[in-house]
């Protein structure tokens, strides 16, 4: 499999505090990896900056000649606002935005496709339903028809089982399975490793910086899982990143020594 989206080097930072750190890897087209790692390993930031919602501060990502349109992306639940006066059908359509364009009204076709969505997840019916109505599980597997209404080449998801009940997440789960199946390339952080050895291939382990990444088998170890807790109660939220600029100390140092 050839490499589909490529970091080097990776840091991306909030007002200068590293969140990810010094990340280097790729990811296969036609991959499926879960990202794992304890609360606030950066986990939602790499994915943020995966689609460039976020820019590095300092490496790169190199995605090819994918473009946007290209990306799926599921954002975790609590960036998600559902008190937004909208339908099922119309959240389901505006994956079909890349088709319509932002400007442009949906067709006939898109509110057909987007029924077929619907049924895929199990919610046919739903389509004038207020999303603010909706259950947690139902809520997401109304952005999984979107999803599947986009079909985009590279999907990203956000602890997308995170508080959802056992039926939708096994019903959801096999989606992501298909997705893969189908020849896409699927990033999924996931905080269930149960489920993460059961079903993905490719397991990336971050606590700020890469505890491993590669053959889920491998890199889930004890071990391993030891070294990102670790790795996570040692961080020192205050530190700078170590960016060129900054030139009063090796990587290192930087992060050990933040005080100035
Ligand atoms: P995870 O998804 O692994 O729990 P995040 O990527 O959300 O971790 O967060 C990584 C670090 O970045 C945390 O210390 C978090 O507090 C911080 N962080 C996340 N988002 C922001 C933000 N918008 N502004 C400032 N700091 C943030
Ligand atoms: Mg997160």
């Amino acid at each position: 499999m050839s490499d589909l989206i490529r970091l080097t080097n990776l840091t991306v930072t909030y007002e200068r505090h590293p969140a990810v750190h010094h990340v280097s890897g790729a990811f296969a087209s036609g991959s499926l990896t879960a990202i794992a790692g304890p609360n606030g390993a950066g986990k939602s930031t790499l994915l943020k900056a995966i689609v460039g919602e976020l820019r590095p501060a300092e490496g790169s990502i190199d995605r090819g000649a994918l473009t946007r349109n290209d990306f799926g992306y599921l954002p975790q639940a609590a960036d998600i606002n559902r008190r937004f006066p909208i339908s099922v059908a119309d959240t389901v359509m505006l994956g079909a935005w890349k088709n319509s364009g932002a400007f442009g009204r949906f067709s006939r076709q898109d509110a057909d496709r987007a029924r077929d969505a619907l049924e895929r997840v199990g919610l046919s019916g739903f389509e004038r339903r207020h999303i603010g109505s909706l259950s947690a599980g139902q809520f997401q597997r109304v952005l999984f028809a979107r999803l599947l209404l986009q079909d985009a080449q590279v999907i990203l998801l956000d602890e997308p089982f995170t508080a959802i009940d056992q039926r939708t997440t096994r019903d959801l789960l096999s989606i992501v399975l298909r997705w893969h199946k189908e020849g896409r390339t699927v990033i999924a952080v996931l905080h269930d490793f149960d489920q993460v050895r059961a079903h993905f291939p490719e397991t990336l382990l971050i606590a700020r910086e890469l505890v491993g990444w590669g053959p889920t088998q491998s890199i889930m170890s004890s071990a391993n899982l030891i070294k990102a807790r670790a790795m996570a109660e040692r961080w020192d939220e205050a530190a700078d990143a170590c960016l060129p600029e900054d030139e009063t100390a090796s990587d290192d140092l930087a992060r050990q020594e933040p005080a100035r």
